[in-house]
């Protein structure tokens, strides 16, 4: 069954909890979309979905769920609150067939669905603005690298993932995510989409995975070590995050400055100024001096 609810209703969303005796929970970024011109965005940026294993990551009471299942997706939808959940199972999607519900909390149960299943083809979610960027770099760091992604976000993190190197955004965020994944804006939208209405502005980022990422497979653990050391203290030098950090303690003080050299990366540049190119140039440089 595939629920009729008219989730553009405020009042009709009041009702339910009430009916339900549930409230809603601040601590879990509750904001439902209200918006059915948003939620057509957000579902087409996924293109196809039919036939498509798809994961959802927050589903609440099953706005994007119930159209993602009425064009054929096959869903796993992650969510935390219980209350919603049992709406889910009980209601909103009682026996449907394409409609997998995993309870509790997403950083905690999607490795066992990713080790059980492999990667979904699509991930989306109007994600929970205080877990958002945790959730996605979570998917990044353990490689699970669905063809698309679609999320929900608060404009600072999308405005972070798209960032470019120059810019005060440019982070590890940014890196980590455009090493596998080609990112763009596909909506902003204001805060009276969603009900309850949040302090800020969203976002919907799309992400497309790269035929091939830009860092090569084996290069990568150190690749992000490199970043990492550099970003610590983002006033610091390039020099003085790496020979604090765990780069120098592998490489020493002559392996640092020497890999610098060959890079062609002056010891008093900052992080934020370097690109992939120059972060890959300099994965590479050092590497010669472990052997
Ligand atoms: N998808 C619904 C919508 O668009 O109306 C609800 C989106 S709401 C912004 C975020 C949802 O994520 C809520 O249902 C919340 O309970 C759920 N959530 C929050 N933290 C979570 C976590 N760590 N794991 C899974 N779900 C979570």
């Amino acid at each position: 069954m595939i629920w009729n609810f008219p989730y553009n209703s405020p009042l009709a969303i009041i009702e339910l909890l009430k009916e339900e005796n549930l409230a809603m929970n601040k601590k879990f970024g509750q904001n439902f979309l209200i918006s059915p011109p948003a939620w057509e965005k957000i579902v087409e940026s996924l293109g196809e979905v039919e036939g498509q294993r798809v994961w959802e990551i927050g589903p609440g009471l099953g706005v994007l769920t119930h159209l993602l299942l009425k064009t054929g997706a096959l869903v796993t939808a992650f969510e935390i609150d219980h209350g919603f959940s049992r709406i889910l199972r009980e209601q909103a999607f009682a026996g449907e067939e394409n409609f997998t519900l995993v309870e509790g909390d997403f950083l905690k149960t999607w490795p066992k669905v990713f080790s059980q299943a492999g990667p979904p083809a699509i991930i989306c979610g109007n994600l929970p603005y205080n877990v958002g960027s945790i959730c996605i770099a979570s998917l990044l760091e353990e490689q699970c690298l669905p063809e698309r992604m679609s999320f929900t976000l608060q404009k600072e993190v999308g405005e972070r993932l798209l960032a470019q190197e120059g810019s005060k955004l440019w982070s590890p965020l940014s890196i980590l995510a455009q090493i596998d994944y080609a990112l763009d804006l596909v909506a902003t939208l204001n805060s009276g989409v969603f009900f309850p209405p949040p302090k800020v502005d969203s976002v919907v980022i799309r992400f497309s995975r790269r035929t091939t990422p830009l860092v090569k497979r084996e290069e990568r653990v150190e690749f992000l070590r490199v970043v990492n050391d550099l970003f610590t203290q983002r006033r610091k030098t390039v020099r003085n995050n790496l020979l604090n950090g765990k780069t120098g303690a592998i490489y020493g003080k002559e392996g640092v400055l020497e890999a610098l050299k060959v890079a062609g990366i002056a010891e008093s540049e900052r992080a934020e100024k370097l690109s992939i190119e120059n972060l890959i140039r300099l994965t590479e440089s050092l590497t010669p001096s472990k052997r």
